[in-house]
């Protein structure tokens, strides 16, 4: 056994289905008695659910959460905030509306309270992306991490089949990227594997039949074993190019992982056998990469970088990005090979 460090993170995990109506509970057993409410435009509908069911401890919803968190946001939420004394923050929907609870508690110390509604994993972890004029940066701390997360998976078979597919890849990236990090520890490890063969066995199944219980419950489990993988380790290539490419170039978040995945696992191929092995096990496939490339175009879901906003001219500077302040990664990162990467990336080619 290697040396290693582990760093346990605080989380109360509710799991289940139908499990919503325990929100009230939760919210006096954190000592709350006024509750805002956070969603998406999108997800109103699901926002003023949750509002009755707290009836009295609701003070109302914000329902203004929007990609990357942009301060502007932040700000109009913590206005609500002031004017309605909130004492207690709850989440549904997506990262997007996780990440602006993360940032009202960054400015506020209020608990929160989160309920997931994709794959994206950032329920888990004490991490926060903010972007203010066109720029996103992020930081990790304690104070964003949620205090506590209900995952009720009839709430994720509305998710829509594309965004099932990138989101459950979005997903097991964070699991991969935990496999070969200069912090990987057996804990992690185990639960790396085991989230991505979670996600790799529900996606064909729901593909097929979006309502399937069984196979949103394993996507659902799956999504937090993953998103647990990113609040403890490091991540490495493919994060970093990933945020370069959603920062900088504005490309869409979770399907953005999905074309990348499979050629940042080419590119390590060689520098981590023993993760590779494990992925591949995962997938029940005999090579990382490939089974990555097959899961993400037998299931209808992006290949290429150009079908999702990237134009030819884009790839130099993101290649310059990439590799100026790059993350700590297995192979050392050589702009060439980081072209070479982002050009299959671009073109779809299958590793
Ligand atoms: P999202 O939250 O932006 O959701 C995409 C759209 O789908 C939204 O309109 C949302 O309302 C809708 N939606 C979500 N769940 C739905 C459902 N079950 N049914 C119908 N519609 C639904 O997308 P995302 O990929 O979950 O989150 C992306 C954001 O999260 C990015 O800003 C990313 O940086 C951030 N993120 C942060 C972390 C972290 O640890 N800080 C981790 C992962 C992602």
């Amino acid at each position: 056994m290697k040396p290693f460090v582990y760093n346990a993170l605080p989380a109360r995990v509710i799991f289940g289905s139908n499990t919503l109506i325990q929100v009230s509970d939760e919210v006096k057993l954190l000592g709350g008695q006024r509750a805002l409410v956070l969603s998406t435009p999108n997800q109103k509908e699901a926002a003023d659910q949750v509002a009755k069911l707290l009836g009295d401890l609701s003070v109302g919803c914000f329902y203004g959460a929007a990609m990357h968190t942009p301060i502007d946001v932040t700000h109009e939420a913590l206005n609500v905030v002031a004017e309605t004394k909130a004492d207690c923050i709850i989440a549904i929907g997506g990262g997007s509306t996780i990440g602006l609870a993360k940032a009202i508690a960054l400015n506020t110390d209020l608990p929160q309270i989160v309920i997931p509604t994709t794959y994206a994993g950032s329920e888990a972890t004490p991490i926060i992306g903010q972007t203010e004029n066109g720029l996103k940066t992020t930081q990790r701390t304690l104070k964003v991490l949620p205090e506590v997360i209900i995952y009720d998976v009839e709430l994720t078979k509305t998710l829509p089949s594309q965004m099932t597919i990138t989101s459950a890849l979005n997903a097991i990236a964070h699991a991969i990227e935990a496999l070969y990090s200069k912090d990987a520890n057996p804990l992690i490890s185990m639960l790396a594997e085991q989230g991505i063969s979670a996600l790799a066995r529900a996606i064909p199944v729901i593909h097929r039949d979006p309502f399937n219980s069984n196979a949103r419950s394993d996507a659902l489990f799956g999504a937090w074993a993953c998103g647990t993988c990113l609040g403890a380790v490091g991540m490495s290539i493919h994060h970093k190019l990933c945020h370069t490419l959603g920062g900088s170039f504005n490309l869409p978040h979770a399907e953005t992982h999905t074309v990348i995945l499979p050629h940042a696992v080419a590119y390590n191929e060689d520098a981590a056998p023993q993760a590779m092995t494990c992925i591949a096990r995962a997938l029940g496939t005999d090579n990382a990469a490939q089974g990555l490339f097959d899961l993400a175009s037998k299931h209808g879901a992006p290949t290429t970088l150009k079908e999702i906003g990237l134009s030819a001219a884009d790839i130099e500077r993101a290649v310059e990005i990439a590799c100026a302040s790059p993350y700590w990664n297995p192979r050392p990162i050589e702009a060439n090979a980081i072209r070479e990467l982002l050009t299959n990336a671009f073109n779809g080619v299958r590793p």
